[in-house]
């Protein structure tokens, strides 16, 4: 008798053998926080680490709801520096809080993605353990060993630490602002899209692991987005297991990738232009969520429309004046160029790699029709995830989002998708095989539009 398939986001775990073992997703889940804590984080002082935000759940203020649950605990508090912007995690910031927290026994952070990225820096700087308390249905990162940083100006996934334990209380989830359950929604649908370009880029040779079992369940869980009724709290909580099991599915196979594709690289664009301008953005999952629209359209155009199979393995070159494109994208966020410096550093590396795989790349052309075959499977039509955005009440559009992205920059955010970091999506084959234009570019904004998503 073989045992079931594991069905929860504590089943995942332990059937891929990770280091969080310890997920309680339920209601009244803090209740259990205080066992959690005395069995997982070793006797002497707590690192409480937050975001200075006050969370409101029906029960009263969280953080006095975990702070009562370790009572008896000496507690150091370790507030994120928060600029104008929020809590964003450069340099300085998460430095600080690794000052903060040095000599604590354990961490225990409490809040959503932000805090929760932070608190795995801090972990694997200090190498302590570390107890996540969720906030928020917002991004799938709570569940694995990432953390999204900025370095030098650029967003980058940096490998961080495993928390031990997740403790996500469905009844503080359900009292998080709005914004943050749509946003949720938003990072869940990449699944729709995201593991075509891991794929690509593992066919390509450019990228190790792929690995569809890791992904398959993910992709099955999104569905109840669609099916399932917002209102009822049954989608909500379908909404989290979407969520843990993609976050524990990236730890799973380390790396991001598998749901981060072409839609996260426009989100962290806008992000990036936002922050160099000194402008605030929308949150990571409303942005994902528009750009899945969007990415979808890309691929159902490039399998349906260009005859891929058809290019010459010799014309697949980067252009000529590739550095030049990659530092313009840039010179008008940042005229000190830095911004450009970093990001050119990774495309060259991205392209370099690229150099190398001659034979890879003849070999992947004459079995075009067995990946298309692969890629069709593990892509959607935009209409699937703009069905579950629009179910949840989350952002279709760039013009929808908050502060709304207008069409130039959008424009700008797709047109720079090849000029950001080191990552081989579709993005960077097109660019290769000549196609990555702005007639390209509109005329995927259109198919996203017709979804009623794109600009
Ligand atoms: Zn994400």
């Amino acid at each position: 008798m073989t045992a079931a398939p594991p069905r929860t986001a504590a089943e995942f775990a332990a059937a891929w053998d990770l280091p969080m073992r310890t997920i309680v997703s339920a209601p009244g889940a803090l209740d259990a926080l205080a066992g959690v804590v005395r069995d997982l984080l070793p006797p002497g002082e707590l690192g409480l680490l937050h975001d200075g935000t006050p969370k409101r759940a029906a029960a009263g203020d969280v953080l006095a709801g975990v702070r009562e649950r370790v009572a008896g605990r000496s507690v150091r508090t370790i507030t994120a520096a928060a600029g104008p912007h929020g809590v964003v995690l450069d340099e300085a910031t998460v430095q600080s809080a690794v000052d903060g927290a040095r000599g604590v026994a354990g961490l225990l952070s409490v809040g959503s993605g932000t805090v929760s990225d932070l608190g795995k820096a801090v972990a694997a700087e200090l190498e302590r353990p570390l107890v996540a308390v969720q906030t928020a249905a917002s991004v799938n990162g709570y569940a694995d060993s990432l953390s999204v940083l900025v370095r030098n100006g650029a967003k980058r996934t940096m490998p961080t630490a495993w928390p031990l334990a997740l403790v996500i209380d469905h009844d503080v989830i359900g009292q998080a602002p709005d914004a943050l359950t749509r946003s949720g929604v938003g990072d869940a649908v990449a699944a729709w899209v995201a593991p075509a370009d891991w794929y690509l880029a593992n066919a390509l040779g450019l990228d190790q692991g792929w690995d569809e079992d890791a992904i398959t369940p993910v992709v099955r869980a999104a569905q109840s987005l669609i099916d399932l009724d917002p209102a009822e709290p049954a989608a909500l909580a379908a909404l989290l297991d979407v969520l843990t099991i993609g976050g524990l599915a990236i730890g799973h196979t380390g790396s991001t990738a598998g749901l981060s594709g072409v839609e996260h690289l426009i989100s962290h664009l806008l992000d990036m232009a936002a922050m160099a301008a000194g402008r605030d953005h929308d949150l990571h999952g409303a942005q994902v969520g528009v750009a899945t629209v969007v990415s979808c359209a890309l691929w159902q155009i490039a399998l349906e429309e260009m005859d891929l199979g058809a290019l010459a393995p010799a014309a697949l070159v980067p252009p000529g004046d590739l550095e030049r494109r990659v530092r313009d994208s840039w010179i008008g966020l940042d005229p000190t160029g830095r911004v450009g410096e970093e990001c050119w550093s990774s495309v060259r590396r991205k392209f370099g790699a690229w150099a190398g795989q001659g034979a890879v790349v003849e070999t992947f052309l004459a079995d075009w029709p067995a990946h298309q075959k692969v890629l069709r499977r593990l892509t959607h039509p935009p209409e699937t995830p703009a069905a579950a955005l629009a179910r949840w009440g989350a952002s279709r559009t760039f013009s929808a989002l908050t502060p709304t992205v207008d069409p130039e920059p959008a424009r700008w955010a797709l047109r720079s998708l090849p000029f950001m970091r080191d990552r081989f999506t579709l993005a960077d084959l097109l660019l290769l095989a000549g196609r990555w234009d702005d007639a390209l570019i509109d005329r995927v904004l259109d198919r996203a539009a017709a979804a009623g998503g794109g600009l």
